[in-house]
């Protein structure tokens, strides 16, 4: 138990070692970069210790599994109740638990959804925080919505009750390539910039997990979303 501890704590100093690096050499205030931990496949036991670890942020990609590890950590102590964020595809029947159970939602990339969830959104919480999934690389199997569609669905999203319209998110192909990483990075802070320049009021970049983390606050990352790096090793 002791040496898991020491682990989730070390991986995470490294992990905070590397956003403040990156952050310095963009000659940005490493605190503009927040840090989501994705505890996709881990246990609620792991969750505690980067908790005790002094993380705050928790990304989730699977309903169920995410719903049961949030109800366990919410039975523990009430002072502390991290934030959750929901970074996976979204099935409009799933809407009504992620908007009872979330603080945020990266991955929106239909106005449906949307809807949903500004309807399931009761009025005693918060506004439920949302950033759009861009499909910057392309593919063809990927979530997101094409470069040329955000307008629009950001302007639906604006349009309704219960969100708020943060930024967007991206998760561009893997690639080595620091230049391809740099590359679509950009596209996403441009885009975000152009439609900011039409009115939206957007804040948030989400871009950056666990092997491009660097390129992503190089290109002006405000949150990035990183699993391996902390956890280790997803089993599956
Ligand atoms: C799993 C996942 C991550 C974390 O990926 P790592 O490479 O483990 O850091 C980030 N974002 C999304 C959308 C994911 O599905």
């Amino acid at each position: 138990m002791a040496s898991l501890d020491t682990t989730t704590q070390a991986r995470f100093e490294l992990v905070r070692a590397r956003i403040e690096r990156a952050a310095r050499a963009a000659g940005r205030d490493p605190r503009t970069v927040a840090l989501v931990a994705v505890s996709k496949t881990f246990g609620a036991d792991r969750i505690r210790e980067a908790i005790t670890a002094g993380q705050h942020r928790f990304g989730e990609n699977y309903l169920q599994e995410a719903v049961a590890k949030i109800l366990q950590i919410a039975a523990g102590s009430a002072a502390d109740q991290p934030e959750w964020h929901f970074i996976g595809p979204i099935q409009s029947n799933k809407t009504r638990r992620i908007a009872e159970s979330f603080d945020w939602v990266h991955s929106i990339d239909r106005a449906k959804v949307a809807e949903r969830l500004a309807k399931a959104r009761s009025s005693v919480q918060s506004e439920l925080q949302i950033c759009i999934q861009v499909n910057v690389s392309g593919e063809a199997t990927k979530g997101g919505v094409a470069p040329s569609e955000a307008a629009q669905l950001a302007e639906q999203v604006a349009a309704l009750p219960r969100l708020k319209l943060r930024g967007l998110m991206a998760v561009p192909e893997p690639t080595p390539d620091e230049a391809l990483q740099r590359r679509r990075f950009r596209q996403l802070r441009e885009l975000r910039d152009r439609l900011n320049r039409d009115g939206f009021a957007m804040d948030t970049l989400s871009m950056g997990m666990s092997a491009d983390l660097e390129a992503a606050i190089a290109e002006g990352a405000t949150l990035v979303r990183v699993g391996t790096a902390i956890f280790g090793e997803r089993r599956g």
